[in-house]
C-alpha cells in the first residue's frame, strides 16, 4: 500500500494497543491497521499538513536489506564532540569500516526502510556522507536564528536523560517502557509527541489516542490530539478535544504553569479559527458549570468574562482568559495577566478588559454584553 510503503509503521504499536500478539501482524504494517478512530484519517491527509521541521531528506542504505532511498532526517543534530575526534580514536570494540559522520548526528524524523520495514540500521551513501559534512560545517558558521535550521550543534535528550540517534529508536524506547506499564498514559503522551516531532501525526494521533483511553482527562494529549485534528481538517472533532482541553486544565499537574498557560493560549486561538465570528467562540468554549461541576467560584469566572478583549494575532492578549481555564494553577506564574479583585461587597470580580479584531483584519472589534 503507497501510504506504508512512504512512511512506515512499526508492528509493535499496533500489537501493544490491540494486545495482539506480534505474529499476528504484518512485518509491513498499513495505515488501515492502525488502531483507534484518527489515525487511518490523519494518513490519508499527511502530505498536506503542516510540518514542524522542514524537510530534510537525503539518501540512506537499509543494513538489513541493502535497499538504498530518501527519508527526510527532519532535524539533525551533530554532536561536535565526537565529529571532533571522528577517526582519531581509533576502531571501537565491533566497530569495523572507516569512521563516518553517522556516529556523531542525531535525527528527529520518523522513517523506517520502504523495502523491508526495518528502523535504525542505517550506512550513509557517500554522497550523503559528503553532503551532512558539508552541512555540518555550514552549521558551525550560521547563526541559524529563524528556529527552522535543520542542522544544529548539540545532543537531543529525552526527559528521562536517555539519548537516541533515530526517533525509531526513541520509540522502542517508549515502547519498552509501555510494554512494562502499558496504562501509563503520560508516556503515551510522549510516545505521541516524539511522533509528532518525527513528522508522524497519523502515529501521533494513534497514540494520544491511546493515552486518553487511559486517562480521558490527559490535558496535553487532548490538546494534541485537538491540534492535529483542527490541523488536518477535522474542525468538528478537533474542537470537541480542545474543548475537553480547557475543561480538564485546571487539574493537571505535569507541566510548568507558563507552559500549560501558552497551551491553552494555543488551543483558544485554535478555536477561535474554527469559528466564524466573536459569538461563536464565546458560545463554543467550556462554560463554567462544565470546569467547575460543584465546586465554589474562586473568582475568575465572575462578571467580567464576556468583555474580554482579544486580538487574534497576538497570542498574549489571550492570556487572560487562558488564566481562567488554569483555575489555581495561574497563581504559579511570575507574570499573572488576570486580575481579580474583591468588590466593595465581598463578590469577587473579573477585571481584565478583553477585545478582538476580526478575521477580515479590522481591528479592535469589541464586544458586550
Ligand atoms: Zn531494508
Amino acid at each position: 500500500m503507497v501510504i506504508n510503503k512512504k512512511y512506515g509503521i512499526n508492528p509493535r504499536l499496533i500489537s501493544l494497543i490491540t494486545a495482539k500478539d506480534l505474529s499476528e501482524i504484518p512485518g509491513s504494517p498499513t495505515s488501515s491497521m492502525l488502531p483507534g478512530l484518527y489515525g487511518k484519517i490523519i494518513a490519508r491527509k499527511m502530505d498536506k499538513m503542516p510540518r514542524e521541521v522542514p524537510k530534510n531528506v537525503h539518501s540512506l542504505i537499509c543494513t538489513r536489506c541493502n535497499h538504498i532511498s530518501k527519508y527526510n532526517l527532519g532535524l539533525v543534530a551533530i554532536d561536535y564532540d565526537k565529529l571532533k575526534n571522528m577517526g582519531q580514536d581509533g576502531p571501537v570494540d565491533g566497530e569495523t569500516g572507516p569512521p563516518s559522520i553517522i556516529d556523531c548526528i542525531q535525527a528527529t524524523g520518523y522513517f523506517r526502510c520502504r523495502k523491508c520495514n526495518a528502523a535504525g540500521c542505517w550506512k550513509l551513501p557517500g554522497k550523503t556522507e559528503l553532503s551532512l559534512c558539508l552541512h555540518s560545517i555550514a552549521a558551525a558558521i550560521s547563526d541559524n536564528e529563524d528556529g527552522k535550521e535543520l542542522f544544529s550543534y548539540g545532543v537531543l535528550q529525552l526527559a528521562d536523560g536517555t539519548r537516541h540517534r533515530w526517533a525509531t529508536d526513541v520509540e522502542e524506547h517508549y515502547l519498552n517502557k509501555l510494554a512494562e506499564q502499558p496504562e501509563d498514559s503520560f508516556t503515551w503522551n510522549r510516545l505521541g509527541n516524539s511522533y509528532l516531532r518525527g513528522g508522524r501525526p497519523d502515529l501521533a494521533a494513534v497514540a494520544f489516542e491511546q493515552s486518553l483511553k487511559i486517562d480521558p482527562a490527559q490535558f496535553e494529549s487532548l490538546y494534541s490530539l485537538g491540534k492535529i485534528l483542527c490541523e488536518a481538517g477535522e474542525l468538528e472533532a478537533g474542537a470537541k478535544y480542545l474543548r475537553q482541553a480547557l475543561i480538564h486544565a485546571r487539574r493537571y499537574e505535569r507541566m510548568k504553569a507558563e507552559e500549560m498557560r501558552d497551551m491553552i493560549t494555543s488551543a483558544l486561538m485554535f478555536l477561535l479559527e474554527i469559528c466564524n465570528d466573536i459569538e461563536e467562540f464565546l458560545n463554543v468554549l467550556p462554560k463554567e458549570q462544565e470546569v467547575l461541576p460543584g465546586e465554589t467560584l474562586d473568582g475568575s469566572w465572575a462578571t467580567g468574562f464576556m468583555d474580554l478583549t482579544i486580538y487574534p494575532d497576538d497570542y498574549k492578549s489571550f492570556y487572560p482568559l487562558a488564566e481562567v481555564y488554569m483555575g489555581k494553577r495561574r497563581n504559579e506564574l511570575a507574570d499573572k495577566t488576570l486580575c481579580i479583585s474583591t468588590s466593595e461587597g465581598g463578590q469577587p470580580s473579573f477585571s481584565p478588559e478583553v477585545r478582538r479584531e476580526d478575521k477580515s483584519g479590522k481591528r479592535n472589534k469589541k464586544r458586550k454584553k
